[in-house]
């Protein structure tokens, strides 16, 4: 298998190639490689994949719109939880009055 040195960019002739592009497997110069997800791809390639990442910043961000509609949800279930919890908590003789007439006024 021959060096990358040895190797000329795809587009340029002359030029040395300086970076293989993972994913058309052709050899480029610095000038035809550009990083990508920490990858050096070419243009082509870039523009190949530059299509595919669109649709998938729509789902990503129909997803977060799904997760912040569930944890809202979440929320909300969960305060009523834990006001319920407290009304439930609170004694019966708080409704019926007799919590103030005890601690209170001397009525009885
Ligand atoms: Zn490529
Ligand atoms: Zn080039």
């Amino acid at each position: 298998m021959p060096g990358l040195s040895q190797q000329r960019c795809f587009q340029h002739s002359l030029r040395e190639a300086v970076a293989r592009c993972p994913e058309c497997r052709r050899f480029y110069c610095r000038e035809c490689v550009t990083e990508h997800d920490d990858r050096l791809l070419c243009a082509a390639c870039i523009k190949k994949l530059a299509k595919v990442p669109l649709t998938q910043r729509n789902l990503f961000v129909h997803a977060l719109r799904v997760v912040q509609v569930a944890f809202g949800l979440v929320v909300t279930i969960a305060f009523f939880y834990t006001v319920g919890r407290q009304l439930l908590a609170i004694p019966s003789t708080f409704h019926d009055g007799s919590v103030w007439r005890t601690s209170g006024t001397t009525e009885r």
